[in-house]
């Protein structure tokens, strides 16, 4: 039910560890966080339960410096750690974590991915698998993220992280929150403003149906039709 991401910091375990613990009030039944850096040193951990689960779980020194974190609220399939996001894609590249629910998962599956043995029971992991059949067929990253938001029906908050290209993660918002938060040469994606306030106050709002490419130093929204949109970002009260 909540989701957190950083690139550009030293310490990504450290930041989405926190603030994952401040999206505990939103309820959740597992947890889970994959961060990675330039030497490729990676680490993707699951919990059923709460956070101090996950984090008895972690190996704090690897830290990298870039990373996606979730608090999942079960919709589809029950609570497991299997079930718990992030999910990856069967080739081990996309890692993927989505709030909200993707109502034409079955019809996705139908049309797409017929052959695929799937690991778990839940509706996000038909999307990642989605994005890797479109990569498959020869689309870039961005475009197969694309091409996937254009096919799924339903509400979705995604963070996309490409194993190959560990420089960006990948965002878009539809019917669930999320946020960018802006920070120097670092940015932040959070479902909820509290749970970044640490890292900075200046965040930028995405509307339903653009994408993000989120980098260390700078963000690129585009819009549906592939503009890029510029939005001033906004300062959060500090109400801690
Ligand atoms: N529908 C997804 C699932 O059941 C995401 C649930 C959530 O928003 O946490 O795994």
């Amino acid at each position: 039910c909540g989701i957190v991401g950083i690139i550009g910091k030293e310490n990504a375990t450290d930041v989405l560890v926190q603030g994952l613990e401040k999206l505990e009030y939103r309820g959740y039944d597992s947890a889970g966080i994959f961060v990675t850096d330039k030497d490729r040193q990676e680490h993707l951990v699951k919990s059923l339960g709460r956070i101090a689960d996950l984090q008895n779980k972690l190996n704090p020194e690897i830290q990298g410096t870039i990373g996606i974190g979730h608090t999942r609220w079960a919709t589809h399939g029950k609570p497991s750690e299997r079930n718990a996001h992030p999910h990856t894609s069967s080739n081990q590249r996309f890692i993927l974590v989505h709030n909200g629910v993707i109502e034409n998962f079955e019809e996705i599956k139908q049309e797409f991915l017929q052959n695929k043995q799937l690991e778990g029971e839940t509706d996000t992991e038909i999307v990642v698998y989605l994005i890797e059949y479109f990569s498959n067929i020869g689309m870039t990253t961005k475009e197969a993220f694309k091409k996937s938001l254009s096919v799924i029906k339903g509400s979705y908050a995604f963070a996309l992280i490409d194993k190959h290209n560990p420089e960006m993660i990948y965002v878009a918002k539809n019917k669930s929150p999320l946020l960018i938060g802006l920070g120097d040469n670092f940015n932040v994606i959070c479902s909820d403003a509290m749970a970044m306030l640490t890292e900075t106050n200046h965040f930028v709002e995405i509307a339903d149906g653009e994408m993000v490419i989120v980098k260390a130093d700078k963000i690129e929204i585009e819009d549906q039709k592939g503009n890029l949109v510029y939005r001033e970002s906004y300062e959060a009260q500090l109400d801690l």
